[in-house]
């Protein structure tokens, strides 16, 4: 350690960075005054005392130097070349996935991580497939032309009309039979279309469909994964619950609630009633377990195995996340008024 050396070095230093390096060499953990006083212990008490003073002295001495010369270097780096300006400037990303696309992608990985493997179906689908396999009879009322869209085309004497397909729904069976029976973990994630136009309504909409049979299947096990996917993709503190409700393709059927994340579940914000939940909670989706019909369509005998099913909208999770009020504009020209929400 040569006190003269370095305090020529410290004056020498041409920017703050070499100085920052000069510090370091001198005064960090294993700097050479900082080693020089940790070896001051190997001495005699007397000897000790008399260099340890000196060191101090030094050390003091040495941080004046370099307090000086920090104050006369500029913050700029005069070790930087100059700018050239003749180069071309970087280029400025214009564009962005659109909000449905980033949502499909989290729904998508935060499934794959546990095991589920995506699978989509069509988007022109057979009425059988939408309808019957599903134990929705010929009476029902999705089959009427005010809610589903029918596909000019061939009738099918087995499989009936063509139809946009309404729901996400109309895989469950088709997944029974391309897998010739179980174990099932699909996701499946797709377009569907209904004759709706209004602030939660578009005509084409994006579900995603949770389907998992196999034996032993439980409504623990659908609890257990509905409540995974709230918290990865709304985070930690979200609470879900189950509310008993009537599908004809499940039984029992269930409405999937989340807690609402303006009010933390309360329903009350500033001793007013939560202008987003009214109660503490929000639709999700539904979901179920298997209907034995729906499990007999897919050539699963429902005596050995089991399952569950949800069907979540994709845009109503969007909405529900980012707090936004219409979701017409997603499908319109100018997203621009949701960038605040991405
Ligand atoms: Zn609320």
């Amino acid at each position: 350690m040569d006190k003269d050396l370095a305090q020529q070095k410290i004056e020498n230093a041409q920017s703050r960075e070499e100085l920052t390096a000069i510090y370091n060499e001198l005064f960090g953990k294993n700097g050479s005054l900082t080693v020089t006083l940790k070896e001051l212990k190997n001495l005699s008490i007397e000897e000790r005392k008399e260099r340890g003073a000196e060191l101090n002295i030094i050390k003091r001495e040495l941080q004046d130097v370099y307090d000086v010369k920090w104050n006369t270097l500029s913050e700029v780096d005069t070790h930087k070349p100059p700018i050239d300006v003749t180069l071309p400037g970087e280029r400025t990303v214009t564009g962005d996935l659109h909000l449905t696309t980033k949502a499909i992608d989290d729904i998508r990985r935060i499934f794959q991580k546990i095991g589920f493997y995506d699978y989509t179906y069509h988007e022109v689908e057979w009425e059988y497939f939408s309808f019957d396999t599903l134990n929705m009879g010929p009476t029902h009322p999705a089959r009427d032309d005010f809610e589903t869209f029918f596909v000019q085309g061939p009738v099918s004497s087995k499989y009936g009309r063509m139809v946009m397909s309404p729901h996400t729904s109309s895989g469950q069976a088709r997944e029974m039979l391309r897998r010739q029976g179980p174990p099932i973990r699909m996701i499946s994630i797709a377009k569907c279309y209904r004759p709706n136009w209004d602030a939660s309504h578009t005509p084409m909409f994006h579900q995603f469909e949770g389907l998992c049979v196999d034996k032993n299947i439980t409504i623990n096990h659908l609890k257990g994964t509905i409540a995974h996917f709230a918290r990865e993709y709304y985070g930690s503190d979200v609470k879900t619950r189950l509310r008993p409700y009537h599908f004809q393709f499940t039984e029992p059927s269930f409405e999937v609630d989340i807690s609402c994340s303006v009010c933390n579940g309360t329903g009350m914000v500033d001793n007013r009633k939560c202008k987003v939940c009214k109660s503490g909670w929000l639709e999700l989706g539904g979901a179920g377990m298997v209907h034995p019909h729906v499990l007999r369509s897919g050539n699963i005998d429902p005596e050995v195995y089991s399952g569950w099913a949800f069907g979540i909208g994709i845009e109503r999770i969007l909405m529900m996340r980012g707090s936004i009020e219409d979701m017409r504009p997603l499908y319109e020209g100018n997203v621009s008024l949701y960038y605040h929400n991405s």
